[in-house]
């Protein structure tokens, strides 16, 4: 292709919402053989809600939730916020008080009613943990609590495996070291995804997708949208990994993520494209940088490359 011919197809791409970073990636594009997409945020809209809140032991159910948001408002993972988000309606708006509530705009709403926590730290790929009133608090999921060696009744166990089966996150809290309860968390696909999945296998690319999650519900959110390729339980450093291996045999991968955790991955990829408002981690990491947040950007990417690219021989 000619350099205007480039710059033509650049042009077009940021007509769309396409950022395109050089001429090497709209090149590189049209050669994609397999793209890897993140779950979280990626597939689906990232828009997190906790669908059910269960607590297994005598704790109060609204001391139960004000302690997890308490552990969580350190966080920016959308897990986090939902949780937040939750516990902040049940502490306001619970049936005691009439909706509509004036509370909402004061300072009490936004922090007030959290508890101090101290030492908090954010474990990437398995959740938080702090301590208020010097009682350790967990917050994640399976692995975050095995590492801990808290114990998981048969119980709670079954009660998470039938939200993971129903392609939803299990986030379980240990408080004082003690399972106290599971939340469930429900994070839609996205509109276009199953559209998108469709029409990549139609253009004789492989859909591929990686997560941090576990692999009941990685599996029922592929299932979902039409991939049959998973990599499920992922650690953040471990999704550049999978790029890699999916290059071995020489072939072209393009990495689909939004967060920080999936930097390393992008920077692997042959293309990395940043979706939505991504992270400025992401975006810097990226060669593409989808803006509107609409996976069909992805196929217009690979569709703009390949018409430069074969138009002009
Ligand atoms: P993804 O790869 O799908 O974007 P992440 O790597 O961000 O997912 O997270 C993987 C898993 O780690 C989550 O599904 C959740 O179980 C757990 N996790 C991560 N951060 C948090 C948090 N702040 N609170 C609770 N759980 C978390
Ligand atoms: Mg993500």
């Amino acid at each position: 292709a000619t350099p205007t011919a480039v710059m033509v197809a650049t042009g077009v791409g940021a007509n769309n919402g396409v950022l395109i970073k050089g001429g090497d990636s709209l090149e590189r594009a049209q050669m994609v053989k397999y793209v890897i997409f993140d779950k979280t945020g990626t597939l689906t809209q990232g828009k997190a809600t906790v669908t059910s809140a269960k607590v297994f032991t005598g704790m109060d159910r609204g001391d139960f939730l004000t302690l997890v948001a308490s552990a969580e408002a350190s966080s920016e993972h959308p897990l986090a916020k939902a949780i937040l988000q939750y516990a902040r309606h049940f502490h306001f708006f619970d049936e005691s008080s009439p909706t509509g509530c004036s509370k909402n705009d004061s300072e009490e709403f936004k922090s007030g009613w959290l508890y101090d926590v101290s030492d908090f730290s954010a474990l990437p790929g398995r959740g938080v943990q702090c301590f208020i009133d010097g009682k350790r608090i967990l917050v994640g999921n399976r692995k975050l609590l095995e590492e801990n060696d808290i114990n998981i009744s048969t119980e709670v166990e079954n009660f998470v495996v039938e939200l993971e089966e129903s392609a939803k996150t299990g986030i379980l809290v240990a408080y004082d070291d003690v399972l106290t309860g599971v939340l469930g968390i429900a994070d839609p696909v996205k509109r276009e995804a199953v559209v998108v999945i469709e029409g990549l296998w139609k253009m004789g690319v492989i859909p591929v997708m990686v997560t941090g999650d576990n692999w009941r519900t990685a599996r029922a959110v592929a299932m979902e949208v039409g991939i049959q390729d998973v990599r499920a339980e992922i650690m953040p450093a471990g999704k550049a990994d999978v790029v890699r291996s999916f290059q071995k045999d020489g072939s072209v991968v393009a990495m689909v993520g939004d967060g920080i955790n999936d930097s390393p991955a992008l920077a692997a990829a042959d293309v990395g494209m940043a979706i939505g408002a991504g992270t400025d981690v992401a975006i810097e990491a990226a060669n593409y940088v989808l803006m509107r947040d609409n996976l069909e950007d992805v196929i217009t990417a690979i569709d703009l490359s390949r018409k430069t690219f074969s138009r002009i021989r």
